[in-house]
């Protein structure tokens, strides 16, 4: 048995046993995290996309079916493995190593090393980190695997959690044990079952209410509208400046999410919505504890979601 064909049977066990644990897997190129299968740009709309009268994408393909898996492994290429964490009800939290000198770890995370350094402090400081299926990866880092809790849907993170730390879950992946890249291959270090995400862990990734705010007009006196704004406008400033250490990208949300319900309104330029809103968060950017395109990120995401519900600021008849 040549080198090739072992280690392709080796990812067809490994695509097998991951199935069997009901967790959706698709094939990547080998030796790499890149997806094998066509992106929407390229969709010929056959096979499977012409049967699913649209493009599928690579969490729609993801399979727990033997028979598929066997023929994916066996008629391809030793194809690596993509395990799509949403349909597997997994939530994977990546912890990355620091590999660049030349890129110090923001001030208040110096001294951690990277992102499992990261992880075990936030664990000192709110709660364990039980013990769960693992994998290590070729350039070191580190992958828990947990139950995502029912109910709610997590999305994937960068950064959220800490330095160093992503997570996956709907709309993401990860590259699952026995795939390799030329950096070496992922290896499984613990193969309990996931355990749920713990609670301390949940309270971080889920995905902020939208604020309590009537929907009406609001309505105020006579000329009393630049007032009113100004008064919005510090409100939510202060909100975002203010915000404790594990709140900011919360408190950057939802101070979003208020000020795009009066930009919907016709109020508010969304020009000075957004430079009010990072001009707020320009003391989290200053210690890096997110990245001005993570602040981008989050400021369009709330912007977005407080345009479904505009309010405007009448004055009293
Ligand atoms: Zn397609």
């Amino acid at each position: 048995m040549s080198t090739h064909s072992h280690h392709a049977a080796d990812l067809l066990a490994a695509a097998l046993a991951a199935a069997g644990r009901g967790w959706p897997v698709f094939p990547l190129h080998p030796g790499t995290k890149r997806p094998a299968l066509h992106g929407h740009a390229r969709c010929p709309g056959t096979g499977p996309c012409a049967g699913a009268g649209g493009h599928l994408g690579w969490e729609q393909r993801a399979t727990t079916d033997p028979d598929r898996i066997r023929t994916a492994w066996t008629t391809g290429p030793a194809f690596n493995l993509g395990l799509a964490t949403g349909p597997a009800g997994l939530v994977v939290i990546d912890c990355d190593t620091h590999h660049d000198p030349a890129e110090p770890p923001p001030v208040e995370w110096a001294g951690a090393g990277g992102g499992l350094g990261v992880l075990r402090r936030l664990s000192d400081q709110a709660g364990a980190l039980p013990a769960t299926f693992t994998v290590a990866t070729p350039s070191g880092g580190t992958h828990f695997y947990y139950r995502a809790p029912a109910g709610v849907e997590l999305r994937n993170t960068a950064g959220l959690l800490g330095w160093k730390i992503d997570t996956r879950a709907h709309g993401g992946y990860v590259v699952a044990a026995r795939s390799t890249t030329p950096a070496g291959s992922y290896t499984i270090t613990d193969a309990r079952e996931p355990v749920e995400l713990p609670g301390w862990l949940f309270a971080r990734l889920r995905p902020p209410p939208p604020p309590a705010m009537p929907a009406g007009p609001i309505r105020t006196g006579t000329g009393r509208r630049a007032r009113y704004l100004d008064a919005a406008l510090r409100a939510e400033t202060a909100r975002v400046h203010d915000a404790p250490a594990s709140q900011r990208n919360a408190c950057l949300y939802v101070a979003a999410v208020a000020l795009g319900q009066l930009v919907a309104g016709g109020s508010l330029a969304e020009l000075e919505a957004r430079a009010v809103l990072a001009s707020a968060a320009a003391r989290h950017l200053a210690i890096r504890a997110y990245s001005p395109r993570q602040a981008e990120q989050t400021i369009t995401s709330g912007l977005r979601a407080g345009a479904k519900r505009p309010r405007r600021i009448e004055d009293a008849a």
